[in-house]
């Protein structure tokens, strides 16, 4: 057996982990780091209206859909929360995230604040909320205009609801500044890793310390 391979491992209810921010700070990048080293987190893919980047994959950065797909998905309520942002549809497909949580699987959400409250008023105790916040404005736009993915126009409003967005901060358990990214990377991983050790989630731990109890030291 590996160092890295614990011999006593206590089963865990699944955490549902969801990173917000404005367009630009760090989210997807954070999200994807996170997915990449993690091989516990699985990323909810997300279905949207909005056109798909140079670099995106479809069914893996998210489901494109068209309008019509959408409020078909909605209205056969095969979505678990959905929100307008930047004049784009987008939300979270109810089923995977159900297996994931029946399996005791952790996820891993990049959604907006509207999404992040829906998902809390349904989901309660299982969720974990991180607020990505850029070092300043000056900076968001900076990236926005660096990641070169999207038109002016598409920065402009993105810039404009960024303050919409970062109104929202008080509303997630976590906040993170994202400045340097490996350090808000670290700092993503050690609520991740503080998460998981919670006495609440962790409902073996009862076996597990019966079990201690009853060894005999004598
Ligand atoms: P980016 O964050 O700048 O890369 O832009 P995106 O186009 O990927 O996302 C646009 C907005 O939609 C962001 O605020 C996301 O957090 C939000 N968003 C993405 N997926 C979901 C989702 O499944 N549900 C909800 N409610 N919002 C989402
Ligand atoms: P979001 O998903 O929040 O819209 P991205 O993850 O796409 O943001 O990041 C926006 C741009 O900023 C990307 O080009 C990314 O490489 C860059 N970026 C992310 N974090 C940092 C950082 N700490 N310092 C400098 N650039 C960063
Ligand atoms: P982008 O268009 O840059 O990929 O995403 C814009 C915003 O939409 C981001 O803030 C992202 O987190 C959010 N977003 C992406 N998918 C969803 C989703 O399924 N639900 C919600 N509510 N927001 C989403």
């Amino acid at each position: 057996m590996s160092a890295e391979t614990p011999s006593i491992v206590i089963k865990r209810r699944g955490l549902m982990l969801v990173l917000s921010s404005p367009s630009g700070a760090g989210k997807s990048t954070i999200s994807r780091n996170l997915i990449e080293t993690d091989p516990e987190l699985k990323l909810s893919v997300s279905v949207t209206t909005r056109p798909r980047r140079g670099s995106e994959i479809d069914g893996a950065h998210y489901h494109f859909t068209s309008k019509r797909e959408f409020e078909l998905l909605r209205d056969n309520d095969a979505l678990l929360e959905w929100a307008e942002v930047h004049g784009n549809f987008y939300a979270t497909p109810r089923e995977p995230v159900e297996l994931a949580m029946s399996q005791g699987r952790d996820m891993l959400f990049d959604i907006d604040w509207q999404g992040a409250k829906q998902l809390k008023e349904k989901m309660r105790g299982d969720i974990v909320s991180i607020f990505i916040l850029p070092p300043s404005m000056g900076e968001l736009k900076a990236r926005l205009k660096r990641r070169a993915e999207d038109q002016d126009a598409v920065i402009e409003t993105r810039l404009k609801n960024a303050r919409d967005e970062i109104e929202h901060w008080g509303e997630y358990d976590y906040v993170v500044i994202n400045e340097d990214l490996n350090r808000a990377f670290a700092e993503v991983r050690a609520i991740v890793a503080a998460e998981r050790l919670r006495r609440d989630r962790r409902p073996g731990l009862f076996d597990f310390v019966s079990k201690l109890l009853d060894e005999k030291t004598s």
